[in-house]
């Protein structure tokens, strides 16, 4: 099977650890699919900010290290081992900001890029490169080369002020309400080269539990992708349980969109134009979204086990929806 998932960072790296197991991708397949699965992971670059001189991908470099064993298990974000030498000694200058948690070992990744980048290889490319050291068994590509970066609006002093996505989300803990998200240079932003190609020759998309507004959203933001996914077998897994974020201010994300925090209203401001099937957790049992297959699942990615079951149900929702279209 040939899988596409947009993904974000921590929601969506654990969720294709489990997509992978379930899929046994990285050894031949039993069963009824005698080829090797593929995975092919869209990540967001929305979160993508510039600091210090480096580009920093803080999706991407999630969805790689989790693939590829070297995250920070506990914190979800990171280089396991780290040390933050460079960070104090960076404040000790006075150089702002000093609220990222920029890591000695996480620094070695965004000097590697900000040279390639330099050198004028697309962040495609350098993506590549990177995995070529973690081999996080599914292939990575960004959402896009070009740069998009997501903004929050925000009222402070005189009036409205945009500000970074990471400053938002960071610094401020989402505590300041937003007025609106704003994906800056999406319109004109075209898909990273291999995007389409790979949506178009997916079996399915599946939408893990990452942020819908500024994960799964900034990718679905780049013209032609939502289209492309559009056209295939799409199964999504709610990122909300019984009305709330399982982690993080997903929920601060959707007030500002005017979508109300629940599974069904997620499943519906996604659209049925996208969405063919959607799990909710079995805390939300009964939840409809119209023209959406809803079905209840045990949603916690608590463990491994809990997560490949999990990806496992998307997987099989994703089958048997597809055969039912034909
Ligand atoms: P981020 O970059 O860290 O925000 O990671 P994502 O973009 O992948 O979004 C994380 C989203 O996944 C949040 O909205 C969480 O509520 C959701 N999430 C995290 N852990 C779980 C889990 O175990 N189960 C489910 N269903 N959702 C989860
Ligand atoms: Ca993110």
């Amino acid at each position: 099977m040939r899988i596409v998932v947009p993904a974000g960072g921590i929601g969506g790296a654990r969720f294709l650890r489990g997509l992978r197991a379930a899929l046994g991708t990285g050894a031949p397949t039993t069963g009824e699919h005698s080829t090797e699965s593929t995975v092919t992971v869209i990540g967001n670059t929305g979160d993508d900010i510039t600091l210090f001189g480096l580009r920093i991908c803080p999706d991407l470099d999630t969805v790689m290290y989790t693939l590829g064993g070297g995250i920070d298990e506990e914190r979800g974000w990171g280089r396991a081992d780290e040390s933050f030498t460079v960070k104090e000694e960076l404040a000790a200058y006075g150089m702002r900001p000093t609220w990222f948690g920029l890591g000695d070992r996480d620094t070695a990744t965004h000097i590697v890029r900000a040279q390639m980048l330099a050198a004028g290889y697309p962040l495609s490319a350098v993506t590549e490169a990177l995995c070529d050291r973690w081999k996080p068994g599914v292939r990575l590509i960004p959402m896009t080369d070009d740069q998009v970066e997501t903004h929050v609006v925000v009222d402070e002093g005189e009036g409205p002020r945009a500000i970074h996505f990471q400053e938002w989300w960071i610094r401020h803990r989402a505590a300041l309400p937003a007025r609106q998200i704003v994906s800056v240079g999406a319109e004109s932003s075209t898909p990273a080269p291999g995007v389409l190609k790979a949506i178009a020759e997916a079996d399915a998309v599946i939408l893990p539990p990452s942020n819908p507004v500024v994960s799964v959203g900034s990718v679905l933001g780049v013209p032609g992708i939502r289209d492309a996914m559009a056209a295939k077998t799409v199964v999504g897994v709610s990122p909300i349980i019984g009305g709330a974020p399982v982690r993080g201010m997903a929920d601060a994300c959707l007030a500002a969109i005017g979508v109300e925090t629940d599974a069904g209203a997620v499943a519906e401001h996604l659209g049925a134009d996208l969405l063919d099937g959607w799990l909710v957790d079995e805390a939300d049992a009964g939840t409809e979204a119209a023209g959406i297959e809803v079905r209840s699942r045990p949603l916690y990615m608590s463990d491994p086990a809990a997560t490949e079951a999990l990806a496992r149900a998307a997987v099989d929702l994703a089958v048997e929806l597809s055969e039912a279209e034909g």
